[in-house]
């Protein structure tokens, strides 16, 4: 039985799952939903204009995880927005902002942000005159909107500037990007907090006084992903003899809504997603901690929140 054939009889189990349809609650863009209307598309009984709903999937993979059948939406998905859509979307070749001929290089998943940067150089005073960053922008956007045949580009790309910089260490501050990474280049990545975890090791850093407890931690989403980026979170945490509760017994938002580059494509439903996650988190009391840059970034707009490099005490 093919996948539309079953999502055409299953009551929809993934629906409560996914958290754009929590703000959205309309059948068209819940993952079943999206699923029908690819496959009606392919049988011809609807427009491709009809397929707007397939650029409202924030790619989080909770509907995957709640489908009886592991139905793979996202790349199902994600193979529709490349067939079928923005044909005319300028993408951006990844970028290198400088080059210095030495071994360290982080690559950034979005548009970098000085003030990661300023946390950054502040915790690796011997990265900080030779930090070498690449924008990986283009590849994000690539991966997130189709485009037919330039992710396949952007990997190349990829491959050739990481072979190009000759890297021995090689880090990032998304996981979505380290599997990214992992899939098509020879190469060991490195997430930015398993760099943190092992230099608090070596160099015995608190966290910083002003600090409320207790520590609300929200872990990056995805549930797809390799929980590389929680585990390094939670060994920190325990490491510093942090007291911290998970936030995601408090809410029904598992997702900000940040997604990639969602953020930008689908602003307004992606603020609905903030400010539902917003509401429900602001109740706890605490400080709210994200070991995802961009999730911090998004819902920073809203509620103060904090990434593990801001909560540390970094004066070496
Ligand atoms: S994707 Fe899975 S859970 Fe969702 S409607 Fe289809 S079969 Fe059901
Ligand atoms: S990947 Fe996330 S946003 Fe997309 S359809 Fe599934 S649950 Fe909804």
């Amino acid at each position: 039985m093919k996948y539309e054939e079953i999502c055409a009889v299953c009551p929809g189990i993934c629906k409560p799952a996914c958290p754009v349809y929590k703000v959205l609650p309309r059948q068209p863009v819940s993952p079943q939903g999206i699923i029908r209307s690819i496959a009606l598309f392919r049988k011809g009984h609807v427009e491709a204009s009809e397929l707007y709903n397939i650029f409202h999937c924030v790619a989080c993979g909770y509907c995957i995880k709640a489908c009886p059948i592991d139905n793979p939406v996202i790349d199902i998905i994600l193979e529709a927005r490349g067939r079928y859509g923005y044909e005319e979307l300028e993408v951006k070749q990844p970028e290198v902002i400088s080059i210095d001929g030495n071994r360290y290089v982080w690559i950034m998943s979005g548009e970098c942000e000085s003030i990661y940067l300023d946390n950054l150089r502040r915790l690796i005073p011997r990265l900080s005159e030779s930090l070498t960053i690449i924008d990986a922008s283009g590849i994000y956007r690539t991966y997130y909107l189709g485009n037919e045949g330039s992710y396949e580009i952007y990997k190349d790309r990829l491959v050739q500037l990481l072979d190009e910089v000759n890297a021995d260490w090689i880090f990032t501050d998304s996981i979505e990007l380290t599997s990214m990474i992992l899939k098509v280049a020879d190469h060991d990545i490195y997430l930015d907090i398993e760099l943190l975890y092992h230099h608090i090791k070596d160099k015995n850093i608190a966290l910083k006084e002003n600090i409320r407890e207790p520590i609300i931690y929200f872990s990056s989403c995805n549930p797809l992903a390799n929980d590389k980026a929680k585990g390094y979170t939670l060994k920190i945490l325990d490491m510093l003899n942090v007291e911290y509760i998970d936030g995601r017994e408090y809410t029904h938002m598992n997702c900000c809504g940040a997604g990639g580059i969602y953020r930008y494509t689908n602003n307004n439903i992606s603020e609905k997603m903030a400010k539902h996650l917003y509401n429900e988190l602001s109740n706890i009391g605490g400080s709210i901690l994200f070991d995802n840059w961009k999730c911090r970034d998004h819902l920073d707009r809203y509620i103060n929140v904090s990434h593990l490099f801001e909560i540390m005490d970094l004066v070496i």
